[in-house]
């Protein structure tokens, strides 16, 4: 079977994971005074529960299911709650709950506390839940890390439904954050560049956070060389990924490649190399004769390698 026989077998490309099926974040309800003792009586209600990094999920026979009612929300050991938005109209909430729970919760038959990346991967829950439990877990792990004043060093307290902390201290508002990571695939002619952290069996494009006075473009240019010792020219924005983990932001793009020759900095990188589109096909149909492999689709590398393998990649 050729490359282009095989790669109609994909089908049509798969969901980038966390980012359908968003909710209308409603901002002006936020500021609204007794918002959560509101929404508890709302009959539409519904929220994601947390503790730490895992989430809560509701046993349904075969299934399972990440909302609750406000009732069954409230019975648990809750630290913080915050407004998600509205799905339909309908609102959704998250709690954080009290991390010393979590074996009890573990001991408990209706449900299963597991991390949102199992989740994703294994399909635990409907995909258009997934952007909601990013939000979710992003802006409830912000609250348990801004617990004091980043300018004075007091206790915060939690306002605005969840989107802000104010400073018992010195009075200073300090909101939600999110860490831009750019995600490049580097191109020279009809070959791109992977590399392979020690920790994960996937070759995947390199990555790396942008730091403060940076453009995308500039941190692009400035991990391909820093990571594998490749100079990049152009920059081309693919497109982007809520990244929970615990809160960043994924920007994908596409580099020109200047250089070839590689220096891979062992201290990111276990390896990095060239590889051929052909090559690519093989790893995301699964049949690399090494059985070399790249990340799954809920990851946002999969979609720019599929975007060069399809040849919707830009051209330099
Ligand atoms: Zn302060």
């Amino acid at each position: 079977m050729s490359i282009e026989e095989a790669l109609a077998t994909l089908g049509p490309a798969p969901r980038l994971g966390y980012v359908e099926g968003g909710f209308d974040r409603a901002a002006l309800r936020r500021r609204e005074p007794d918002l959560f003792e509101a929404l508890a009586r709302d009959p539409a209600c519904r929220g994601y529960a947390l503790c730490g990094e895992r989430v809560l999920l509701a046993i349904e026979g075969e299934t399972f299911s990440p909302l609750f009612t406000p009732a069954a929300l409230s019975s648990l050991p809750v630290t913080h709650s915050v407004f998600l938005g509205l799905d339909n109209g309908a609102a959704r909430i998250a709690v954080g709950v009290d991390p010393a729970s979590e074996e009890a919760l573990k001991a408990r038959d209706a449900v299963k506390l597991i991390d949102l990346r199992s989740i994703a991967i294994q399909g635990l829950v409907a995909p258009s839940h997934l952007a909601g439990l990013a939000e979710a877990k992003a802006l409830l792990q912000w609250h348990v890390r801004h617990r004091f004043c980043a300018n004075c060093g007091r206790l915060t307290r939690i306002a605005e439904a969840g989107w802000r902390r104010e400073c018992e201290g010195c009075g200073a508002e300090h909101f939600p954050r999110t860490d831009p990571v750019v995600i490049m695939l580097a191109l020279r002619g009809d070959r791109c560049l992977l590399g392979r952290g020690a920790r994960f069996p996937a070759w995947s494009c390199l990555a790396g956070f942008v730091e403060p006075g940076e453009s995308f473009e500039d941190a692009v240019r400035r991990e391909v060389l820093e990571e594998a010792g490749i100079r990049c020219g152009k920059v081309s924005y693919f497109r982007s990924q809520p990244w929970p983990f615990p809160m960043s932001l994924m920007i994908g793009c596409f580099a020109e490649a200047l250089s070839e020759e590689l220096t891979v900095d062992h201290s990111e990188l276990e390896d990095a190399r060239w590889f051929s589109r052909d090559e690519v096909a093989d790893m995301l149909l699964n049949r690399h004769p090494q059985g070399l492999q790249v990340p799954p689709p809920v990851a946002i590398a999969h979609h720019i390698l599929r975007a060069f393998v399809e040849e919707t990649a830009p051209v330099f």
